[in-house]
């Protein structure tokens, strides 16, 4: 096993084609074969194209937060290290946390309740509008087909007593917004992921959060887009 040494950041080469079957797969054994070596998200982007087809990955962010979250492997980035940049993943070592992937699910029948609750549309509301992406179809914003899971409403560090039961509990989601949800509350630190929600944002409103920083740390973009810092009258005295 490699050993992490701060001091010396070894980035990963991609050497060989990734020809498993998932992306998922495709991803875990790019971070198996780079054990402790930096990988950017444009290697990770690079393995989940299909190797037959070449289509474009999907949500290759969904499937990384996967491997953290129902595989149970360690993988490090920016906001665990403060070496690490943004768009760079570490995976320290092979280990898996055992506890993982014993997420509680709701049971066949009360999912199939769900989904027929749900009309076979992802039930995720957002400023009083529901997503209402259908399974099958391509998500329009995160791109790749839309995959409908079962989600807990309330996150299990708040109700460990979710009942797979009780289809009142639970909701359809579509894999953008599982996302978003398990980013809304990180599990971990109880905060909210903003990056992670930035980033699984539309084009709009990264703009809006853009012009806000660009205003909030005092930086002007003329007409050509170009960014300069803008002295401020009460920073001159
Ligand atoms: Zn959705």
């Amino acid at each position: 096993m490699a050993k992490m040494d701060k001091s010396i950041k070894i980035y990963a080469t991609v050497r060989k084609k990734y020809i498993q079957k998932s992306i998922k797969q495709r991803i875990e054994a790019l971070f198996l074969d780079n054990i402790g070596k930096v990988i950017t998200s444009e290697q990770i982007k690079k393995v989940s194209i299909d190797p037959i087809t070449g289509k474009e990955p999907e949500n290759w962010h969904q499937r990384l937060s996967e491997l953290r979250t129902d595989d149970g492997y360690t993988i490090l980035s920016w906001r665990n290290k403060g070496w690490l940049r943004v768009e760079e993943y570490l995976m320290p070592s092979s280990d898996k946390r055992p506890q993982a992937g014993k997420r509680i699910r709701p049971d066949k029948e009360t999912w199939t309740k769900v989904l027929e609750r749900a009309k076979h549309m992802c039930e995720w509301k957002e400023d009083g509008k529901a997503c209402l992406l259908k399974e099958n179809q391509i998500d329009p914003i995160g791109g790749g087909r839309v995959k409908l899971t079962p989600d807990h409403k309330k996150p299990h560090s708040i109700n460990p007593t979710s009942d797979p039961s009780d289809f009142k509990q639970w909701q359809a989601l579509c894999g953008r917004h599982q996302v978003m949800k398990k980013n809304y509350w990180d599990t971990s630190t109880g905060k909210m992921n903003v990056y992670a929600i930035i980033q699984s944002s539309t084009e709009q409103q990264k703009q809006i959060v853009f012009s806000f920083l660009l205003d909030y740390f005092g930086y002007i973009k003329d007409e050509k887009g170009v960014i300069s810092k803008l002295i401020r009258n009460n920073e001159k005295k």
